[in-house]
């Protein structure tokens, strides 16, 4: 156990136990049992069936769509698919869920036991086990800001398929519940079972939080509800894992129970204590069959998954020689790897790798761009190492074909043409250059007998008497030739 994941407390030290439970909204066209659209943003109550609006008689239609999704997922996370599983109702009132039940899953879920891998900063690595991942429904919203004095309540969200993803008690501390989350989220987007975007709320997680002397048994957890962001996640659990301490530290006990986080103030603060499931009454929803699944579609959809993260990882270590932090990196998200790939196509892959993952991503975020909406195609990126390797310009002048790239969105070579920014490696040109700044500074020659270090100001004054274009190797050589002579 690396002591770093340890909190030092008054009385010794404290582990944190952390177990996620996870919602993801399931991309797919249409609800969960019904046909109303799932579009992000329309107007209130614009995409809503009666089924979502639970009319009288209306009756749930599975939408096998969603249940594909569900499976995929579920193979992406290594899991158990169980064949048969039940939809439960989940009894409760609230003003946003006019049937006065959610059909969910409880003790029969779709995708039983699985694991998720860490790679964690310091190289080592950690299997998470996910507990279980079921399908439900998603509620709908009331909006406070809406009217003075009244609540509305907007369906649109009412009905959306949702796969609820519950992690065992594995995470020790709020860096790995962030890469978890991560992770997850990576995962999800390669599959295409989630869009993973917390803000609109298709990905929001809720925390359960405990602490312990290390090896001990576990304490009693408090639940962190709808965190919407990686940074809060992390925040609510540094947070919590304190105030328990403290807590126990003083003589207290921790009470189960649910709590919220206050973002503006980076407090928890009590919701309710914890409800009891069987205050929810779960019972199989007499509408619904228990879903059976047909093997042959499950090894249809198993063979049809695509190349996963650590796959894709394990591969660029392998076949591109990449460090694994770069590997890491460029795998996050499908539509970088895929950039990465077409640009170190044929040509020296650590050096796409480089341009990839430091000019590229740093113009994507000074433009807040995704690599989808990126300015420079891989083909031209590709074209750009090309001309470094084959010295037309050199890595300095790549720079700055780079920065004019990304502004202009024009090829490598044509920008090249358009400046006159050729390398120049004629020795003839460059050893007037050196002659010239030689001549010019009979002193520095003096003091190079005695510095070395005084070669660099020579190599400025080419460089600057050439606007950057000499080839720096050549310009070394010809100088410590000449000064060595001089
Ligand atoms: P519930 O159904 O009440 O939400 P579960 O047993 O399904 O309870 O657990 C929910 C989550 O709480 C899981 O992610 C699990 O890993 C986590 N968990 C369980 N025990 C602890 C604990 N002692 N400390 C932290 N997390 C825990
Ligand atoms: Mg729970």
């Amino acid at each position: 156990m690396a002591t770093a994941e340890l909190i030092e407390g008054r009385t010794g030290s404290w582990e944190v136990v952390i177990g996620l439970e996870v919602h993801a909204q399931v991309t797919a066209a249409a609800k969960l049992f019904s046909g109303a659209a799932t579009a992000f943003g329309a107007a209130p109550n614009t995409q809503v069936s009666p089924v979502d609006a639970a009319f009288p008689g209306m009756l749930p239609v599975i939408n096998r769509h969603v249940v594909a999704q569900a499976v995929k997922t579920g193979l992406g996370l290594d899991a158990k698919i169980n064949l048969r599983s039940v939809f439960d109702r989940k009894n409760y009132f609230y003003p946003d869920l006019p049937a006065g039940y959610q059909i969910s899953q409880y003790q029969q879920p779709i995708v039983g036991h699985g694991q998720i891998a860490l790679d964690l900063p310091d190289g080592r690595s950690r299997t998470i086990g996910i507990t279980r991942l079921h399908l439900e429904q998603d509620a709908g919203k009331s909006l406070h800001d809406q009217h003075p004095t009244q609540t509305y309540v907007d369906l649109n969200r009412a009905g959306i398929g949702l796969m609820e993803i519950v992690s065992e008690p594995d995470l020790r501390s709020a860096e790995e519940a962030g890469l978890y989350l991560r992770k997850l989220r990576s995962l999800l987007r390669y599959l295409g079972t989630c869009d993973g975007n917390m803000e609109e709320g298709s990905l929001r997680c809720d925390c359960n939080v405990s602490v312990r002397r290390p090896g001990g048994p576990y304490g009693t957890r408090c639940e962190i509800k709808n965190l919407n962001s990686v940074r809060f996640v992390m925040q609510a659990i540094d947070y919590e894992a304190r105030r328990q301490i403290r807590l126990i530290e003083a003589g207290g006990a921790v009470a189960q129970e649910t709590r919220l986080f206050d973002s503006s103030r980076g407090e928890t603060r009590p919701m309710r204590s914890k409800e009891e499931a069987h205050d929810y009454r779960y019972f199989p929803d007499p509408d619904l069959l228990p879903l059976e699944l047909d093997p042959e579609w499950v090894a249809a959809l198993r063979a049809d998954l695509p190349e996963l993260p650590d796959a894709k990882k394990a591969r660029f270590v392998a076949d591109y020689g990449l460090r694994v932090e770069d590997a890491d990196v460029l795998v996050a998200e499908r539509a970088t790897a895929e950039y990465f790939e077409t640009v170190a196509a044929g040509r020296d892959a650590k050096a796409a790798a480089n341009w990839v993952t430091g000019d590229l991503f740093g113009a994507l975020n000074r433009l807040g761009r995704a690599i989808e909406d990126c300015p420079v195609t891989p083909e031209r990126l590709g074209q750009l190492i090309d001309l470094v390797a084959d010295g037309t310009i050199s890595g300095r002048i790549a720079k700055d074909v780079f920065a004019d790239m990304i502004e202009t969105g024009e090829a490598p070579g044509a920008i090249v043409e358009r400046k006159g920014l050729r390398q120049v490696s004629d020795t003839g040109a460059i050893e007037a250059a050196v002659d010239t700044a030689l001549a010019a500074h009979p002193a520095q020659v003096m003091q190079y007998k005695t510095n070395p270090k005084v070669l660099g100001f020579f190599v400025g004054q080419v460089m600057k008497a050439t606007q950057g274009k000499a080839n720096p190797g050549l310009v070394n050589e010809l100088l410590r030739r000449k000064l060595a002579s001089a």
